[in-house]
């Protein structure tokens, strides 16, 4: 039986897509050759990749307007140094919204000066500094849009004066925002958008040449743009899974209407668990992510009831992450809304029987 998955990264992915990618792992679109046993410089894998990156920029509204689309290797781990190797010269601002927001600084704080413009560390990243203040003179700001370990997400962006970075590694493509407010965005294919080993990067161009210091050819932001995102053999089947992701995601009708399945999901995420008695929210209420809803248990007691309830109902990867502990519910895109019924469902039996 098909589960119900929850799982934060890697994750669900619409059914359509992994059975097209397990198509193609075999015979390419009837060329009679795998998608992972041809050239990377051949017509159909070039076209694969430049439809991926086309795709990616119609999706987030950003034809025309400067930026490119690239997928790297190396995980968003990678783009915590490579952002601040291709724009650090002197000092740039971070907000401190959880572990991957200080994961992020504590690679750019190897190449320069590195400033936090607000944190929520204190209330282990519980909700999203507001109000904080973004100074002109510094190289850029970066944010983490979704924190995916706490449920908290980003619901305004500031107008920054100086380069918005931002890591939309788990909420990309599902919400609309103003993409062109920011620099750069990079985003971990495994959360919204495909398999692991690949991560997108949109970057704007004219953000690019203004430090001093020598960037090795991997590193740099500009190698990958003038090659095609093809400097070296890019990660194949994770290009091309991506690119199918993406087609799915406009034939649903884009990134508004995806938006609109999400806040169903959320509505009814977060109703069951205000109105539930047994269970806490984890995330302040005005922070809470539409992505990953974080939750505790109230009573201990249950928890063994609660967790086979929930296996029997096929439910998997609830599990919170052991630096909240709890429950975190991934709704990930690709999650169906009956998926977060039958959780929801589970969540009242419990009451009932408690
Ligand atoms: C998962 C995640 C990462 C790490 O991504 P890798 O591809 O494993 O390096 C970074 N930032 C956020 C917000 C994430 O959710």
């Amino acid at each position: 039986m098909k589960k119900h998955n929850f799982s934060a990264g890697p994750s669900i992915l619409p059914p359509e897509v992994l059975l097209k990618a397990s198509q193609g792992v075999v015979d390419l679109d009837g060329s009679g050759l795998s998608v992972l046993e041809i050239s990377h410089r051949s017509k159909a894998f070039v076209d694969i990749m430049e439809n991926a990156r086309a795709l990616a920029l119609e999706l987030l509204g950003l034809e025309g307007k400067g930026y490119k689309a690239l997928f790297l290797q190396g995980g968003a781990s990678t783009q915590f140094l490579m952002v601040a190797l291709n724009l650090l010269e002197k000092r740039a601002g971070y907000l401190n919204t959880g572990s991957w927001s200080a994961k992020a600084i504590k690679e750019a704080k190897i190449y320069d000066d590195v400033y936090e413009v607000g944190s929520s560390q204190s209330a282990n990243y519980n909700y999203i500094p507001k109000g904080f203040e973004i100074p002109e003179n510094y190289d850029y700001f970066h944010c983490t849009s979704n924190n995916t370990i706490y449920g908290t997400q980003m619901k305004k962006f500031p107008n920054s004066p100086i380069p918005m970075i931002c890591d939309m590694s788990s909420d990309i493509f599902s919400r609309v925002i103003d993409f062109s407010k920011f620099g750069i965005i990079y985003a971990g294919a495994q959360k919204n958008m495909g398999p692991a080993g690949t991560t997108l990067v949109v970057v704007k161009e004219d953000i690019l040449g203004k430090v001093s210091r020598k960037i090795p050819s991997m590193m740099d932001y500009k190698i990958h743009i003038d090659k095609g995102s093809m400097f070296n053999t890019p990660p194949v089947f994770a290009v091309y899974t991506s690119m199918l992701t993406l087609e799915w995601l406009k034939a649903q009708g884009g990134v508004a209407a995806i938006e609109k399945e999400n806040e169903k999901k959320a509505r009814l995420m977060y109703s069951e668990i205000d109105l539930n008695p047994l269970f806490k929210g984890f995330a302040a209420k005005e922070d809470r992510s539409q992505m990953n809803a974080t939750f505790t248990l109230e009573n201990e007691n249950l928890k063994e009831t609660f967790e086979t309830m929930l296996k029997e109902a096929g439910i998997s990867a609830v599990n919170g992450h052991r630096s909240v502990g709890g429950y975190r519910a991934s709704m990930y895109n690709a999650l169906p809304i009956d998926s977060v019924k039958a959780l929801v469902e589970v969540m009242s039996e419990l009451e009932s029987k408690a």
